[in-house]
């Protein structure tokens, strides 16, 4: 049997909250269970959004929060010529186009009542262009198999299913200002760094399927998959970054421990921590 690795991949384009604590401490709980090893990955890669200081913040946190790994931190950003060989692996295989249409062309194109996320119009589709060695200066998106059903097996929630085109349409692999996408960058990192099993939140189901297409093209090997639940605020919402209420770092300041940050439960209301 192939030995377990999984990853911590935060994207330190702020500091970690509770919805991090719980979804991090599933990761290493789920590693440390099968007498396996972590690699701390940090997802750096947008680097007017990535600042140093959240890097830091990032592992102090992870460290108080009792949370240990065995290789890194491996920062995304030291890493571009492993993405640009699939780029070009990619547009070897026709799999991707340049597109000059923005994500925001795409949010402005609107979404269908029963759409999870705006779907990229087919018609602003356009052709592979093979002849092409280097990505700048436009989007490259993903052209995907319309109708296609794409399943994978979830630890926690079992079998789920995406169809192309329906649930998801074209996706962006590389982007227009030369950062790589992060669909791409994170399945060029789970096959390189032979995760075995992939941790993450729940709100990356239809990435996962995404993924999939492009494991499929590179021949990645396939993981396994455990989606957490995502942590919400007292009123459903889930949390973000900006919620520094529910941040780590006003927590502990507050006296609420590890464990209770890791698990939600106070001992005390969250207002008279502290006190
Ligand atoms: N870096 C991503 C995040 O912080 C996680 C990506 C992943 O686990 O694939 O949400």
């Amino acid at each position: 049997m192939i030995p377990y690795r999984g990853r911590l991949a935060p994207t330190p384009t702020g500091l970690l909250h509770a919805g991090h604590a719980a979804t991090f401490h599933t990761v290493h709980a789920r590693a440390r269970a099968h007498g396996g090893n972590l690699v701390l990955r940090i997802e750096d890669l947008d680097s007017a959004r990535c600042w140093p200081e959240y890097v830091a913040g990032v592992i102090e946190d992870l460290l108080w929060l009792g949370l240990d790994w065995d290789e890194g931190p491996v920062f995304q950003s030291a890493r571009r010529k492993l993405y640009l060989n699939a780029w070009l692996l990619l547009v070897e295989a026709g799999a991707i186009y340049p597109c000059s249409r923005s994500r925001r062309d795409v949010e402005r194109a609107g979404r269908a009542p029963h759409e999870e996320e705006p779907i990229f119009p087919t018609e602003w589709r356009s052709s592979p262009d093979p002849t092409r060695d280097d990505p700048e200066g436009v989007n490259w998106r993903f052209r995907v198999p319309d109708g296609r059903e794409l399943s994978f097996f979830d630890g926690r929630l079992g079998k789920i299913t995406r169809v192309a085109g329906r649930d998801f349409g074209d996706f962006v692999v590389w982007n227009r200002d030369g950062i790589p996408a992060y669909e791409l960058a994170v399945v060029v990192d789970d096959a390189t760094m032979g995760i075995t099993e992939i941790v993450r939140g729940e709100d990356l189901l239809t990435s996962t399927c995404r993924q999939l297409l492009i494991r499929e093209i590179l021949g990645a090997p396939q993981p396994t998959y455990f989606h957490c639940p995502l942590v919400r605020d007292s009123t459903g919402r889930r949390l973000a970054k900006r919620d520094a209420a529910l941040g780590i770092r006003a927590l502990r300041a507050a006296g609420a421990s590890p464990d209770e940050v890791i698990t939600g439960r106070f001992s005390k209301p969250l207002s008279r921590l502290g006190q």
